[in-house]
C-alpha cells in the first residue's frame, strides 16, 4: 500500500454497480481506505465492504446530523465493533452548521430548540467517545462550526478534555476529519493526541495552507470524504478514494517538502492512529 485515504464513504449508495471497478483502480495504484459509516445502516455497509476487500477498513458510528432520529446505543454496534476490520468509531462529534428542524430528533418529548439539538449531539458524542475507549479504537471526529466561529470546536474540546481528566488518559487516539478550524484550535486538538486531516478542498482553496504549513507533518492526514468534495482535476465529479493521491501531492506542495517524504510520513501516521 502506498497511500491511505483515511475517510471515504465507500459504503454509501453513491457507489453501486461500479464499486468493484473503483476498488480495482485503488488496488492498481496501491491505495487503501477507511470506509466510514454515518448511522447504523451505513456502518453495516462499511463493515461489509471492508470485510470483502483487503485494502479497505471500517469506521462505525453516528454522524451528529446524518440521521437525527437515531440515538447512539452501544448495543446496536456491539457485534460490529468485534469485526477485526473495524479500526475506528465515528464519524461522531458536533455539527452546529445544521441546527434547524431537519436535524431535530424525532423522538418523544424531543426538544427542537437549538439548545435541545446541541444537547442531543453532545450526548451521542460522549457515548461514542466512551465506546471507542472501551474497545480501544481510534476516534473519527466530525466537528463543524455554525455562525459562531469556534463554537463547535470549543464545545468538542471541552467534552474531550473533561473525559481525559476524569479517566486520567495520557492521550486520545484519533483524527479530526475535514478540519475547518483555526490554527490555535488545531494545536489544542493535537495536544489532546489527535491528528487533523484535509480533503480535496485544499487543491482549490488556500484557507488551510497556514495550518498545513505550521503543524508537524506527524499530525497530518489525507482523506477524500468521497463521494463529496473531489480534488482538482476531478472537481465537480463524484469523488473516489483513488483521488487521495491529489491531496497527498498538494500537502507536499503547500509545505514545500519532498513528495516522497510526505507520502511515507502520511502513510505512517494513518497506520499509527488506526492500527492498520
Ligand atoms: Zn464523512
Amino acid at each position: 500500500m502506498k497511500y491511505i485515504d483515511i475517510h471515504s464513504h465507500l459504503g454509501f449508495e453513491d457507489y453501486g454497480a461500479d464499486k468493484k471497478d473503483i476498488i480495482n483502480r485503488m488496488k492498481d495504484a496501491g491505495v487503501g481506505t477507511i470506509a466510514v459509516g454515518a448511522d447504523l445502516a451505513t456502518s453495516i455497509e462499511a463493515v461489509k465492504v471492508a470485510t470483502e476487500n483487503e485494502n479497505v477498513w471500517a469506521c462505525i458510528g453516528m454522524h451528529p446530523t446524518h440521521k437525527p432520529e437515531e440515538i447512539f446505543s452501544e448495543a446496536d454496534y456491539e457485534e460490529l465493533v468485534k469485526n477485526p476490520k473495524v479500526v475506528s468509531i465515528g464519524e461522531c462529534g458536533l455539527d452546529y452548521y445544521r441546527l434547524d428542524e431537519k436535524t431535530c430528533p424525532i423522538v418523544n418529548n424531543s426538544d427542537c430548540s437549538t439548545i435541545g439539538i446541541k444537547e442531543k449531539q453532545k450526548a451521542d458524542f460522549i457515548k461514542q467517545i466512551n465506546f471507542a475507549l472501551k474497545y480501544d479504537k481510534a476516534l473519527m471526529l466530525h466537528i463543524r462550526d455554525g455562525e459562531v466561529k469556534g463554537g463547535a470546536f470549543n464545545d468538542a474540546y471541552e467534552i474531550l478534555n473533561k473525559i481525559k481528566q476524569e479517566k486520567g488518559l495520557i492521550s486520545f487516539c484519533g483524527d479530526i476529519h475535514f478540519f475547518t478550524g483555526k490554527l490555535d484550535m488545531a494545536q489544542k486538538f493535537i495536544e489532546l493526541g489527535f491528528t487533523i486531516s484535509f480533503v480535496g478542498l485544499i487543491t482549490y482553496v488556500q484557507d488551510f495552507d497556514k495550518i498545513i504549513k505550521n503543524v508537524p507533518l506527524q499530525s497530518l492526514q489525507a482523506e477524500t470524504d468521497a463521494p463529496y468534495v473531489a480534488p482538482v482535476p476531478h472537481r465537480g465529479e463524484r469523488n473516489e478514494p483513488l483521488y487521495v493521491i491529489e491531496v497527498y501531492k498538494k500537502i507536499a506542495e503547500i509545505r514545500a517538502e519532498d513528495p516522497e517524504t510526505v507520502r511515507l510520513q502520511l502513510l505512517e501516521n494513518a497506520k499509527k492512529v488506526f492500527g492498520i
